[in-house]
C-alpha cells in the first residue's frame, strides 16, 4: 500500500543544486521513500504567495493542498511574520507549565468565543498528533477521576488518520501505518467509516453510526472512554457523514457514557466553510482537537478544546491534568494564531468558502465524463475524486495497479503540470483537493485544466 505523498520527478539535466545535495545527504523527509530520490530530484519549494508556491528553479505551482491542509489563509502573509517578530521581541518564550502569558490567554479566550456551546477550556499542544494524544489521555483521566477508571478505550473509524505518536496511531485506522510499530497503545478500536460509494442501495443510511453502538456493546460500555471522529474523514478521500450521522452518534455516546471527540485538525478554521467542522453538521462534541490552520501553519501549534463538563473535575482543589508539553501555548505561535484569526475575520474566509464551494465542487463534478472518475465527494474546500477502473461496476484497482497509477504516473504528472494535490491510496485511490481558502474562480479553472488533461491521459493508460 502506498501511504505517502512523495513521488519522484526525473532529474533535470545539468548540475544538482547545493540544496539538492544537502537534502539528499542530511534531510530525513517524513513518510518518504528516500530511495526514490537517488536519481530523481527532490521537490524543493522556496517561496509562496496566495494560492501559489515556487520551486528552486523558479517554476510556479498552484498549491491545491494548502501545504497539507495547513495554509488556509494562503501563502506570503507578511503580517503573520510581523506578528511573530513582534512577539519574539516582547517575550520569545515562556511556558504554560504553571505560568501563563498574554498571548496564550488571549488565544484561549478567542477560541472559546468562536467554538460552539460550552467548549470553553483550551489546552495547547505543538501539533495535531499531540492534540489527539492529549485528548485520549484527558478522556481516560476524566473517567478515572469520576470513578470510572475502566473506561480507557477509544473508538475510531477504519482508514481514518489521527496522527503518528503511539497513542494517536492507535486511533489511526490505517493498517499499513500501524503494523510496523506494533504493539501500539492498547485500546484503539475501529468501526466502519461513512464512505457509502459502494454500499448496497438498501442499506440504512445510519448503518455506520449504529456500528459504533454495536462496537461499544461488544467492548463493554464501561470500558469505552470516547469516540473520535473527523467531521469529514480525510484519509480514504474526504468522506462526508450521512445526514443525521453525528446526531445518532451523539445519542449513542450519551446512552453509553462515552465522550465524543471531534478531530478537526483539518476541518476547523474554514475548511468546511465554518470556524469548526462540527458546526457544519450541527453536533456538539465534548472535545475538539485542532492544529494546522490554527496558525495557517506559519508557526506550529495545536490544541484541544474541552467542554466545561470535561474540564470541571480538573479545576478544583488538588486536582490536576498531569500532562504537558514544553511548547504548548508557545507565545510566538499564539501571536501568529491571533493574527491569523484576524485575517479570517477581516476577509470573511469562512463565508468565502461557503459562497464558493458549490462552484468548486461543480468544477470537479464536470470531470465525471472522464472514464477513470468514479466518485466526487467532500465538503467546502475539501474535496476528492475517487478513481475507478470502471464507472458502472465501480471496480477499483489492485494494490499494484494503484501503485503504478498513483506513483508511477499521476503524482508526477500533476506536479509537472504545476498542480500540487494529493494522489493517495490509503483507502481506494483518490485525488484530493484542498486549496487555500482565498482560492477563487481563476484557481478552479486552472485546477480543472490540469485535472482534465492528466486524468484523461491516466484513463487512456489504464484502459
Ligand atoms: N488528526 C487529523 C485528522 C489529521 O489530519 C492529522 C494530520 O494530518 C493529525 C491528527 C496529526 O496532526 P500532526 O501531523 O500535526 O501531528
Amino acid at each position: 500500500m502506498a501511504t505517502r505523498l512523495e513521488f519522484a520527478t526525473p532529474e533535470t539535466p545539468g548540475e544538482r543544486s547545493e540544496l539538492q545535495e544537502l537534502a539528499r545527504r542530511h534531510l530525513w523527509m517524513h513518510f518518504t521513500r528516500m530511495g526514490s530520490y537517488v536519481d530523481h530530484e527532490i521537490p524543493v519549494i522556496v517561496r509562496g504567495e496566495g494560492c501559489y508556491v515556487w520551486d528552486e528553479h523558479g517554476k510556479r505551482y498552484l498549491d491545491g493542498l494548502s501545504a497539507l491542509f495547513c495554509v488556509n489563509a494562503g501563502h506570503g502573509r507578511a503580517e503573520l511574520g510581523d506578528a511573530a517578530a513582534a512577539q519574539a521581541r516582547e517575550l520569545g518564550f515562556f511556558t504554560n507549565w504553571s505560568y501563563a502569558h498574554p498571548r496564550a490567554i488571549e488565544l484561549a479566550a478567542r477560541l472559546a468565543s468562536l467554538a460552539p456551546g460550552d467548549l470553553n477550556r483550551v489546552f495547547f499542544t505543538s501539533g495535531g498528533s499531540e492534540a489527539v494524544e492529549s485528548a485520549w489521555k484527558l478522556v481516560r483521566n476524566y473517567h478515572r477521576v469520576r470513578g470510572e477508571g475502566t473506561r480507557t478505550k477509544l473508538i475510531a473509524r477504519e482508514i481514518a488518520y489521527h496522527g503518528t505518536t503511539l497513542g494517536a496511531l492507535a486511533a489511526t485506522g490505517i493498517t499499513g501505518l500501524r503494523s510496523q510499530f506494533e504493539p501500539l497503545t492498547p485500546g484503539g478500536c475501529h468501526v466502519p467509516n461513512t464512505n457509502s460509494y459502494r454500499w448496497p442501495e438498501d442499506r440504512d443510511p445510519l448503518w455506520a453510526a449504529d456500528a459504533i453502538e454495536e462496537r461499544i456493546l461488544f467492548e463493554g460500555p464501561d470500558t469505552v472512554a470516547a469516540v473520535i471522529l473527523e467531521p469529514v474523514q480525510n484519509a480514504g478521500g474526504c468522506i462526508p457523514p450521512q445526514d443525521g450521522y453525528f446526531q445518532r452518534v451523539r445519542e449513542i455516546c450519551d446512552r453509553h457514557g462515552a465522550l465524543l471527540i471531534s478531530d478537526e485538525v483539518i476541518c476547523a478554521f474554514g475548511r468546511l466553510g465554518h470556524w469548526f467542522g462540527c458546526e457544519r453538521y450541527g453536533y456538539r462534541p465534548d472535545i475538539v482537537t485542532v492544529a494546522k490552520a490554527l496558525t495557517s501553519a506559519y508557526a506550529p501549534m495545536g490544541a484541544l478544546i474541552a467542554s466545561d463538563r470535561v474540564a470541571e473535575p480538573f479545576m478544583e482543589g488538588k486536582a490536576m491534568f498531569a500532562h504537558g508539553l514544553t511548547f504548548g501555548g508557545h507565545p510566538v505561535s499564539a501571536a501568529v494564531a491571533l493574527a491569523n484569526l484576524d485575517i479570517f475575520e477581516r476577509e470573511e474566509l469562512c463565508g468565502h468558502v461557503a459562497a464558493k464551494e458549490d462552484e468548486f465542487r461543480g468544477m470537479l463534478e464536470s470531470l465525471r465524463d472522464i472514464p477513470i472518475v468514479g466518485d466526487v465527494r467532500g465538503a467546502g474546500y475539501f474535496q476528492a475524486i475517487e478513481l475507478v477502473k470502471d464507472q458502472d461496476t465501480k471496480d477499483t484497482f489492485t494494490d499494484e495497479e494503484s501503485e503504478d497509477l498513483l506513483r508511477g504516473f499521476l503524482s508526477g504528472e500533476l506536479y509537472r503540470a504545476g498542480l500540487i494535490c494529493r494522489a493517495d491510496d490509503r483507502g481506494d485511490p483518490v485525488v484530493q483537493l484542498s486549496p487555500p481558502l482565498v482560492a477563487d474562480t481563476e484557481q478552479f479553472g486552472e485546477i480543472e485544466g490540469v485535472l482534465r488533461d492528466v486524468l484523461t491521459r491516466a484513463s487512456e493508460r489504464v484502459r
